[in-house]
């Protein structure tokens, strides 16, 4: 029998662990060809989220669980979910059921047709804030601009199926910082879409805030993409060509009628716009520079505390 595991990072998620594991008890109750185990990775929960997956695990065989160290991100929960798997396929999905388990028959008979990747494309209720959707259509538009892939169609979302062949090379790949959406479009095979609908959020608040989803941006942005680095040559070449143009008037003024040119204020303005360029572009070069260090100095993206297996 083919078997089949659902990795769900969970952070402060104590009421909805026992409603998700019941729903995917029911789609695998329909699914009697397949074995399935769900690996719950506890990304340093606050709440009763331990002894909830404690309790779980003990009733039940096919509940799994990790427990991080410490709160590490969705990213490096999802990452250690796939890293501890042991199966045919993967699923991940997040806790709080605003990824629809009803949707698994149909990515895993797409996966049976030979798709290795299958991957969802969320459509927005009309609850969630156009703020939301429309910041997020236009990250992965941008981001997919800016960088080398294709990110509108896997981006939106972390629910997506890979397969054992899939599963192994991601488990291989030991980047520090994690962006899993950019990561499978990135690796090709063979994909597939599915379009759902996001639940709302069932218990609990949702972690990702302005400040979150600007950083994760960056993260996208700087993980997939070396572009803004060239922005900064383009924008020196530029500017050092519109000052030589715009120099021209006033050397042949100063040549011919010999008078002074008096301009402070325009002086200052150029001095600070520069000034605030550079720093712009400092910045970008700060980012990769503190990407290089994470890196270089080789730490795990998480560290397991204790773990049924
Ligand atoms: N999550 C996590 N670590 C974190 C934040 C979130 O493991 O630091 C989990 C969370 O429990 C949920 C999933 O990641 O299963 C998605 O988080 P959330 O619902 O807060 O994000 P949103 O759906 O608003 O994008
Ligand atoms: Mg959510």
């Amino acid at each position: 029998m083919k078997k089949i595991s659902i990795v769900i990072p969970a952070f402060n998620e104590e009421q909805n662990i026992p409603l998700i594991h019941q729903k995917i008890s029911e789609v695998f109750s329909a699914l009697p060809t397949y074995n399935f185990e769900i690996i719950f990775v506890n990304d340093g929960s606050r709440d009763q989220t331990q002894n909830v997956l404690e309790n779980l695990s003990s009733q039940f065989p096919e509940v799994k669980y990790l427990e991080f160290s410490r709160n590490f991100g969705h990213q490096p929960a999802v990452k250690a979910g796939i890293d501890y798997s042991n199966s045919n396929a993967v699923i991940s999905m997040d806790a709080d059921l605003q990824h629809p388990a009803e949707l698994i028959p149909e990515m895993i008979s797409a996966w049976e047709e030979g798709f290795d990747i299958v991957y969802t494309i969320r459509k927005y209720p009309k609850e969630i804030s156009r703020f939301k959707r429309k910041t997020s259509d236009y990250f992965y538009k941008f981001l997919s601009k800016i960088s080398d892939v294709d990110m509108t169609t896997g981006g939106g979302s972390d629910f997506r199926l890979m397969d054992a062949s899939v599963v192994d090379v991601m488990r291989n790949m030991q980047e520090s910082d994690l962006f899993l959406r950019g990561l499978s479009t990135w690796m090709g095979f063979k994909q597939k879409g599915i379009k759902f609908t996001a639940n709302e959020r069932f218990h609990g608040e949702s972690s990702y805030n302005l400040n979150k989803m600007m950083k994760f941006a960056f993260t996208g942005i700087t993980a997939f993409s070396v572009k803004p680095l060239y922005l900064a040559a383009y924008l020196g070449f530029f500017f050092s060509l519109l000052s030589v143009v715009i120099y021209i008037p006033y050397v042949l003024h100063a040549f011919f009628a010999g008078t002074e040119i008096s301009g402070w204020a325009s002086l200052i303005m150029t001095v600070v716009f520069f000034g605030g360029l550079q720093l712009v572009i400092l910045g970008i070069f700060g980012i990769y520079l503190g990407k290089i260090f994470k890196q270089v100095k080789e730490r795990p993206n998480y560290i397991i505390r204790s773990k049924n297996f």
